[in-house]
């Protein structure tokens, strides 16, 4: 199954798109979205005066889960969003365009060539919790899905589905895109509201939570880009059958980002539950014929999983955490035999070291630690007790830090030794030498 839900706008078979066919389609415009019925949902919600819980209790049963990372469902998210009290200020529904995650690659897709479906998905957002105003906030880098999402915007406020008294009746919602500095930890959801009221881009205590006090205090509901873009088409096929496209725990279809040695990589949305061997013919197969060595699953935060686990692994939350990782967003970095683990590890380990935002001790010196020991391990220079020593710097970061960053310099150093310690060994073995990187 391809691009039921967040490409709908494109042919069955995306990959036989290049950016030239893209360019000429114009899947980008208020027209080629109405094409599909796009909007189709919105408006008869405004027409109907859909009760807001209805919608809230078609997302339930559909079980979508948040396709940011967490997988929390989103039904449930959006009834913790408080009932609009009199004279208490503005609600905001925050959408987390950052995607800064390595490995991860479908927002952008979505925000570049189906702007309107995310406008859609957060108007209807705005409507189920009572909000007002709705922020799509991106990373600074993303130039082209910016100017996209403004151009899909403008279109929309002129065709009446957003703004004041939208389509006549007596809804005003108010949407605006802004684009952050481009910092990984940006894409942390209170350091996102920091970044969108003008501050530095540091995460927040929990709690409070956003959905008491968030965006400047008030009641705020963030979700992922793809979760959004969900919305109209789960209102419009039923929740039902986006509910039976997926598992019993997880529901619909998902965008998994394959890179990294295969033949295709790409973005393929494809039903939740389906084996990672299937996704993996999509993508044309190994690279060279190559042999299958590790896939790190949903990003680059998450634990590495061997090949031949991996290869036995269902695609969806529950299927993945058995394997000993977890889905994340969907990025799949999959790597053949000729990979070096601790060069992987230590890559990695740098990008987290650098992308600290420094608040907490353990991350900010934690992150320089699992670095240096990395190199030494690479270079030979470190001895066998070294390796523990890495573990147990990684172990002294997990759950002690303000954010779940600490999790994510741990996570990987924990998986890549589980599988791979032999590799970390044999570096050590080796003895010193240059390492070119
Ligand atoms: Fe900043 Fe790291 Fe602490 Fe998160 S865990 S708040 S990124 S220092």
């Amino acid at each position: 199954m391809l691009n039921e839900v967040c490409y709908r706008v494109m042919p069955k078979d995306i990959s036989s798109w290049d950016d030239e066919t893209l360019s000429k389609e114009k899947t980008w415009t208020l027209e080629a979205y109405r094409a599909v019925g796009g909007y189709q949902v919105w408006e008869k919600i405004i027409r109907e005066k859909t009760p807001p819980m209805d919608i809230i209790a078609q997302l339930k049963q559909s079980v979508l889960r948040g396709r940011g990372g967490a997988g929390f469902p989103t039904g449930l998210k959006w009834s913790f969003m408080p009932p609009q009290l009199p004279g208490k200020g503005e609600k905001y529904v925050l959408c987390n365009s950052d995607e800064s995650e390595p490995g991860t690659c479908k927002d952008r897709f979505i925000l570049s060539n189906n702007p309107h479906q995310l406008l859609e998905g957060m108007l209807i957002a705005c409507y189920a919790m009572g909000a007002k105003v709705g922020y799509n906030l991106m990373r600074g880098e993303f130039w082209l899905p910016f100017n996209r999402c403004e151009e899909a915007l403008r279109e929309a406020t002129e065709a009446g589905y957003v703004g004041a008294n939208i389509l006549g009746s007596d809804v005003s919602i108010a949407l605006h895109n802004a684009a952050t500095l481009g910092a990984y930890i940006c894409g942390e959801e209170t350091a996102l509201m920091n970044a969108l009221e003008g501050k530095r881009p540091n995460p927040r205590f929990k709690p409070p939570f956003p959905a008491n006090f968030g965006l400047w205090g008030q009641p705020t509901t963030i979700n992922n880009t793809e979760t959004i873009a969900s919305v109209p088409v789960i209102l419009q096929r039923g929740a039902d059958w986006f509910a039976g496209a997926g598992t019993e725990k997880s529901g619909g279809t998902k965008i998994f980002c394959v890179s990294g040695h295969v033949n295709k990589p790409g973005n393929y949305e494809i039903a939740l539950g389906t084996p990672f061997s299937e996704l993996l013919e999509m993508a044309g197969g190994m690279r060279n014929g190559a042999k299958l060595k590790a896939v790190i699953p949903g990003g680059s935060s998450m634990p590495v999983i061997p090949g031949d686990v991996m290869m036995k692994t269902n695609l969806d939350y529950e299927g993945v955490m058995q394997s000993g990782s977890m889905l994340g967003s969907g990025g799949m970095i999959i790597m053949d035999e000729s990979t070096c683990m601790v060069a992987v590890a230590r890559r990695l380990s740098r990008f987290y070291m650098h992308e600290s935002c420094g608040q907490c001790t353990p991350c900010r010196e934690g992150s320089g630690w699992v670095y240096r020991l990395m190199c030494a391990i690479e270079e030979g220079r470190a001895e066998m007790s070294d390796i523990d020593r890495l573990r147990r710097v990684a172990k002294q970061i997990e759950g002690r830090t303000i954010c779940v960053f600490g999790e994510a310099i741990a996570w990987p150093v924990e998986g890549f030794l589980k599988h791979f310690r032999h590799e970390f060994e044999a570096c050590i073995k080796q003895g010193p030498r240059t390492v070119k990187r």
